[in-house]
């Protein structure tokens, strides 16, 4: 291996961008190149406090510019198109290619839609810094053209809300929606009573088979006490989306159902990352797990290729398969450095140990739900703060870190939200 080949990180979220800082912190002294097509690191736990304003959006999104100044780690604003693995080469996106002497693989997973028609084309998915922002202004053109509107069918069309996915992303969209949109329709002058919210699942119950399944109950009270309640369709498949309205079929039904909703927002299901998608062809199929993604070793090791390592939602572990989370990409990234270090003084790299630190969940504005090693669980307005401290706590660098709880205490300082109270109805004249 030529050791003048730099280190190549493809990816540059939780596993990515903490391999790298890692490195440096460790007074690591290689070439460093990290690659990502963003120009800006995205904290998806917080993705939901871009979309309502709760914070501002160089704390859930910071520039890798600002992220990495100092560090000398060369970034690299590009997308990976092909890899070599034999040859240890990767092309880019604008034709310029590396050849390394380590690569770490961390290009997370894709939005996936299960094939429904439509569904890419027409509903809006929650993933990234572009997809909050397109979603805000969706949500905010339909309340202002809502409160226009004298039509009552078109007006309750503008209003209706679904989410589609009662996974934890789809639980805690719908709960942040039923606090915020009646708070910003209010400040139209619209009647709030009109909004609705409504999560669509396949399965009949909510977060199952899921980390944060044993918070279930703690959703459904939430759905019930937001400013306007969540309703539930519990074991119905959405067949098709369209700009207009939905369709969904109820499992032990023929039917189908339309559901008329100018806003769909898409949480169900991920997919493979094309450029992992696209390597299929250089591993042995045994290699690959169920889902087909490429199994590593303890150490996240490729098997075939132990100049590669690979982890967070682009890798599957041969030993035990691990939830796809954040908590576990940025450990996993610690790992990677570890390694990496190791191999270059000939030391014999570690198994990565990940500990699941019990799960957070947002439930509404200034509502949440910790549940710390899964022995305690602290709910409402407290597990709210645990939830912004725990992560606020994670953001990748001193000097972020100190930012952004600066920002986030001045907001709880101020209240920036007061939830509004709905009024009780007005009896007909
Ligand atoms: C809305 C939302 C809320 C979430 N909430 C939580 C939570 O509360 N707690 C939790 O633990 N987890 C949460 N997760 C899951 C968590 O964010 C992921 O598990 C985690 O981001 C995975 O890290 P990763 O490094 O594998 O991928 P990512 O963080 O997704 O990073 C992948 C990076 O690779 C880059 N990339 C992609 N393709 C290429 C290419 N071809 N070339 C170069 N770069 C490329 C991308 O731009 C991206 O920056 C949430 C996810 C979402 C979407």
């Amino acid at each position: 291996m030529n050791s003048s080949h730099p280190t190549v990180i493809v990816g540059a979220g939780f596993t990515g961008l903490f391999t790298a800082l890692h490195l440096r912190h460790q007074h690591d002294l290689r070439s460093i190149i990290l690659i990502d097509p963003q120009e800006r690191f995205v904290f998806k736990p917080m993705l939901y406090e871009l979309l309502t304003g709760e914070l501002p959006e160089d704390t859930v999104c910071p520039t890798y510019k600002e992220l990495l100044k100092g560090s000398n780690i060369s970034f690299v604003q590009d997308k990976v198109v092909t890899i070599d693995l034999q040859e240890k080469r990767l092309m880019l996106a604008s034709d310029a290619d590396y050849t390394y002497a380590h690569l770490v693989l961390a290009v997370g997973s894709v939005q996936g839609y299960l094939g429904t028609e439509g569904a890419q084309e027409n509903a809006f998915a929650f993933r990234s810094r572009e997809n909050a922002i397109a979603l805000e202004h969706q949500l905010r053109d339909c309340l202002q053209r809502a409160s226009q509107m004298a039509n009552e069918a078109e007006r309750r069309s503008l209003l209706a809300f679904a989410v589609v996915g009662a996974g934890p992303t789809g639980v805690e969209m719908a709960a942040t929606l039923a606090d915020l949109l009646p708070y910003w329709y209010a400040q139209l002058g619209g009647d709030m009573r009109e909004i609705r919210i409504i999560l669509i699942n396949h399965g009949k119950t909510i977060l199952a088979g899921d980390v944060n399944a044993g918070l279930q109950e703690d959703a459904l009270h939430a759905f019930r006490t937001r400013t306007v309640p969540v309703e539930l369709i519990l074991g119905a498949g959405v067949k098709s989306v369209s700009a207009n309205y939905l369709e969904y079929q109820p499992v032990d039904s023929t039917e189908t159902q339309k559901l008329l909703t100018q806003t769909t927002i898409w949480t169900a299901g991920t997919a493979l990352n094309p450029l992992i998608q696209s390597l299929k062809s250089q591993i042995l199929a045994d290699h690959l797990d169920k889902h087909g993604l490429p199994l590593v070793t303890p150490t996240l090791q490729l098997l075939d290729f132990p100049e590669v390592f690979a982890a967070g939602d682009c890798a599957g572990m041969q030993a035990q398969p691990l939830p796809a989370l954040a908590q576990v990409a940025y450990q996993q990234g610690a790992t990677i450095a570890h390694n990496l270090i190791a191999l270059a003084k000939g030391a014999t790299p570690n198994p990565a140990h990940v500990n699941l630190r019990g799960t957070l969940m947002k439930l509404g504005l200034n509502n949440g739900v910790a549940n710390l090693f899964d022995k305690v669980q602290v709910t409402g307005k407290p597990g709210d703060l645990i939830r912004n401290a725990t992560y606020l706590e994670m953001l990748p660098t001193p000097i972020h870190d100190f930012k952004a709880t600066t920002e986030w205490l001045k907001e709880e300082t101020f209240h920036h939200y007061h939830r509004p109270k709905l009024e009780p109805e007005t009896p007909a004249k």
